[in-house]
């Protein structure tokens, strides 16, 4: 008896690994053609500065509306995507339509705003990046200082020379980098100093330990370690407070979480306040 019980759950495990390889292949498929037709959009979420509690940028985020599934979130299709070449072309498709909506928004307000866009490893290892982003620039006519390029320390591990060298080309257009999700990677310190990146976005792993002891010195090390390599940072996933209030303290310069804005359609941009309220300041604090 025990045995065909262990025969039959092996047999359900091997059906299912091939339900799950099926329904992968599909969803490939699908997002295949959500490309040629209508289905994707991106989202934005407003990167706020701590000092003045302005907008300084927005991250753009890919979404898609499944026919028959409805919207998936980016966990479950970009890892799909980065399994074929299909996500080349989908990062290529994100930053035409993140570069056109920033050139359509530069005209309404009078600072330096930003859009950033997550690039995947095979956008690098592929060498497509500096045609995307040059094709991307020319038809939305976009200033290249207002764009801003997001990559993580393990989509560049993979082909580090060719990435770094790739990044110097891009950069020589005035497009800057962020190394995204820092901290989760496993690349090592003097890397950091390698990669031409000007800004530095903490994970929010670190933002969620901010209520105990280490996480705090955590924080701290890294927001004065990238002081010191002349590194702007962003705190990434900031949903309260007490969060944005200590990340003030510690010198961090921007922000972006749900404390402030949820991600939201291009739509809803313009409608959405300019200035959030901001901890109020050290020098203030001291008057107060
Ligand atoms: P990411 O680049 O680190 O983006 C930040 C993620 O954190 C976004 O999730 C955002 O919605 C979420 N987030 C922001 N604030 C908060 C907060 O306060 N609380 C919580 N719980 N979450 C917050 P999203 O949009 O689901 O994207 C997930 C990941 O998918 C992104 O992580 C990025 O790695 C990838 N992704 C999204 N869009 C693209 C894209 O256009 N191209 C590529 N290659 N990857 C993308
Ligand atoms: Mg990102
Ligand atoms: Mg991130
Ligand atoms: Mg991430």
């Amino acid at each position: 008896h025990a045995k065909r019980v262990a025969g039959n759950s092996i047999e359900t495990f091997v059906s299912d690994m091939h339900q799950r390889a099926r329904d992968r292949l599909q969803l490939a498929a699908d997002l295949r053609a959500a490309l040629e037709s209508d289905q994707l959009h991106l989202a934005y979420q407003p990167i706020v500065s701590l000092r003045t509690g302005r907008i300084e940028g927005y991250e753009a985020l890919v979404r898609w509306t499944h026919p028959t599934r409805g919207p998936l979130s980016p966990a479950e299709f970009i890892p799909i995507a980065e399994q074929s070449a299909l996500i080349v072309d989908l990062g290529g498709w994100v930053l035409r339509t993140a570069a056109r909506q920033m050139a359509c928004w530069q005209t309404l307000w009078d600072d330096e705003r930003y859009v950033s866009v997550n690039v995947a490893a095979s956008q690098l290892t592929t060498r497509a990046l500096m045609q995307q982003v040059r094709v991307a620039l020319a038809d939305s006519r976009l200033d290249p200082e207002r764009l801003v390029l997001e990559v993580t320390e393990s989509s560049l591990i993979d082909d580090i020379e060719a990435s770094i060298a790739q990044m110097h080309s891009v950069r020589a257009l005035g497009v800057r980098f962020a190394l995204d999700d820092f901290g989760t990677g496993y690349s090592s310190l003097s890397y950091l100093q390698r990669f031409p990146v000007d800004v530095l976005k903490i994970d929010k792993a670190f933002i969620d330990a901010l209520d105990d002891p280490d996480g705090v010195l955590l924080v701290r090390a890294i927001v004065n370690m990238a002081a010191s390599l002349q590194l702007r940072v962003v705190a990434e996933g900031v949903e309260g407070e007490a969060q944005a209030d200590a990340l003030q303290r510690f010198g961090c310069h921007l922000v972006q979480g749900y404390h402030f804005s949820r991600p939201l359609p291009a739509a809803d941009v313009v409608a959405m306040p300019q200035t959030f309220a901001v901890p109020a300041s050290q020098a203030i604090r001291a008057i107060g």
